[in-house]
């Protein structure tokens, strides 16, 4: 993933919000990249213009050489699926059981039945969660809640798993469990992750490298040993 020059800036009456001051960033395939910050430093709206929730003033994404953004209607929902979101409460439908909720994204694509069934057993394999397949999110650990939750962000096959405050919800073990995974999907799928998040021991224990993110800038970035100790 490539981000090139990422502004936002929001309109608050007379003023201008500068949210975002120019982010620039080059995750290579397959590598787990931390994005740091404290609160208000740009997290959320970084999040939101890498999902293409919220179009950022200027700047591009883009994904294996091709742009994200800048791209007409049609283009921006096969764009949206190139990158898989985890959210910090997984976000489920609780009306829906485990095999439903991962396989939502491929029934709003049209995808057959058959192939969603077969694409859903193989995502829940991988996350270790065959055995819940009809439970409901209530009946679910929040560690499992949150492997639905990244086994639904993979459904659709994309090339960018994009987690926002993936364990910020979770106590220490179970944190420890889902960064492994992510790290094993990783392994496993190629996968290029970019986790967003406040708590620096998630960097130390899952990524490969990090960006320090203060007032819309980054202000450091680069492998996990050389970013840690100048922290
Ligand atoms: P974080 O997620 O790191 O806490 P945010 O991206 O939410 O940071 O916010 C970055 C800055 O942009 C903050 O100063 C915030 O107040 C401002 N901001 C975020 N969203 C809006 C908005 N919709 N309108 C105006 N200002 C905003
Ligand atoms: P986070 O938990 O990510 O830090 P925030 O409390 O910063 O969340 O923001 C929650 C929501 O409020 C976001 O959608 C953000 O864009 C919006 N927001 C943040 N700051 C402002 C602001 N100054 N004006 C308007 N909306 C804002």
């Amino acid at each position: 993933i490539t981000v090139r020059d990422l502004r936002k800036v929001y309109r608050q009456g007379s003023n201008d919000v500068v949210a975002l001051g120019g982010v620039s960033l080059e995750v290579p395939t397959g590598k787990i990249h931390g994005i740091v910050g404290h609160s208000g430093a740009g997290k959320s709206t970084l999040v939101r213009c890498l999902t293409l929730l919220d179009q950022p003033t200027s700047g591009t994404v883009s994904v294996n050489g091709k742009e994200l953004t800048n791209v007409s209607a049609d283009e921006l929902r096969d764009a949206r699926r190139r990158i898989g979101m985890v959210f910090q409460h997984a976000n489920l439908f609780d009306s829906r059981t485990t095999e439903q909720n991962v396989g939502y994204p491929l029934e709003l694509t049209g995808t057959p039945k058959k192939e969603i069934a077969a694409k859903v057993a193989e995502l829940l394999e991988l996350v270790g969660l065959a055995k819940f397949a009809k439970a409901y999110p209530s009946q679910l650990s929040g560690g499992q809640r949150q492997r639905v939750g990244i086994a639904r962000a993979l459904a659709t096959d994309p090339d960018v798993l994009l987690c926002d405050e993936p364990t910020s919800a979770l106590d220490p073990k179970t944190t420890d469990e889902i960064l492994e995974l992510v790290k094993k999907l990783r392994d496993r799928l190629n996968i290029t992750v970019l986790i967003i998040t406040h708590e620096m021991h998630v960097v130390k224990q899952a990524c490969d490298s990090v960006s320090l993110l203060e007032g819309g800038f980054i202000v450091e970035h680069g492998d996990i040993a050389s970013v840690i100790t100048n922290a």
